[in-house]
């Protein structure tokens, strides 16, 4: 396969704080031989495993750039052991945008692995991660939220895994992040997405989902400083003992946790993130809006959990995701 077109600014194998950029050229009508101009920070201190931070993989998600760009300019390279890449803004593009996809060729990132060095933009950041930053890490962080069309409860997250030595690992590195609900995520559609390339990779691969709506609170933004930093200590790259916190464990069994919208309309949400919802109950009405007079779809939930995700804006297209049900896991 050729080489990537990405041209770092700078050198993952020295010592010491840099700042600089994944320059991808990016040729079109206002800049003849311009580039995306991709934010990256790399920390390194002698031998010792390699962090991998990302956050805006969905450029409409806000904890991770919030805590990565802070964690950027505040990490000192003496408080390290081995090393942190940090990149705030996966996709770019899209997170300038304030978009979900890139603005330049509608790629979302988390469906674009393993990419191609002679594909789209948004194709070309994912192969420089798959070839070229994954293989240099042990861990990787990658925060969501819920974007401007979701909002979550704030919680860590890892995948059940077939190595269960790899899942253990993850799973430790959860609970060390310390959100108030920590889950064991089910993905509806896992081809394509860099949680997906991390872990075939034997990566431990740990994620977020950290509230949503398009902004991050004071709560949410806090949650994800918190973690980033519990996340490197309990790896041994930072200094410090973590900050231990109180965490909920929830379970995705199956694809009875999500249900989908049939109809459109305006919804009216029956309960709200954090309640407890038992199957069968209406969990939002979708209000037919051409005509008044007609009865509201009753959507409904197929099993017994707690609200974990839900449609955040108020008019919902047929088949958008209405809401997320999560298990409370005992003990
Ligand atoms: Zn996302």
């Amino acid at each position: 396969m050729r080489a990537s077109p990405i041209a770092p600014t700078v050198d993952f194998s020295a010592e010491g704080v840099q700042h600089g950029f994944l320059r991808l050229p990016y040729s079109r009508d206002d800049s003849a031989w311009g580039s995306v101009m991709i934010p990256v920070t790399v920390v390194k201190n002698g031998e010792g495993p390699t962090a991998l931070l990302t956050g805006g993989n969905h450029g409409d998600e806000y904890e991770g750039p919030i805590a990565l760009f802070d964690l950027a300019r505040t990490l000192k390279a003496e408080d390290v052991t081995g090393r942190v890449i940090i990149v705030p803004a996966m996709n770019y593009p899209a997170f300038l945008a304030g978009t979900r996809t890139s603005p330049i060729d509608k790629g979302n990132m988390n469906r674009s692995f393993p990419g191609a060095p002679d594909g789209t933009v948004t194709a070309k950041i994912a192969d420089y991660f798959q070839r070229t930053l994954l293989p240099l890490a042990d861990i990787v962080l990658d925060f969501h939220s819920g974007g401007k069309t979701l909002d979550f409860l704030p919680f860590c997250a890892a995948h059940i895994l077939p190595d269960k030595t790899q899942e253990a690992k993850a799973f430790d590195l959860v609970s060390a992040f310390g959100a108030p609900w920590s889950m064991k995520m089910l993905e509806i559609d896992a081809v394509g997405m860099y949680d997906t390339a991390a872990e075939e990779m034997g990566k431990v691969f740990v994620t977020t989902e950290l509230g949503g709506g398009g902004t991050a609170t004071a709560r949410s933004a806090g949650i994800a400083k918190r973690g980033v930093a519990n996340v490197l200590k309990a790896a041994g790259i930072l200094k410090g003992t973590v900050e231990a916190a109180e965490t909920t464990w929830l379970d995705m069994p199956d694809g009875d946790c999500f249900s989908f919208a049939e109809d459109g309309g305006l919804i009216e949400p029956l309960y709200d993130l954090g309640d407890e919802v038992e199957a069968g109950a209406v969990v939002a009405r979708i209000y037919p809006v051409g005509r008044t007079g007609a009865p509201p779809l009753e959507v409904k939930a197929k099993m017994d959990g707690i609200l974990a995700a839900r449609h955040f804006p108020g008019l919902v297209k047929p088949g958008d995701c209405v809401s997320v049900l999560a298990a409370v896991v005992a003990g």
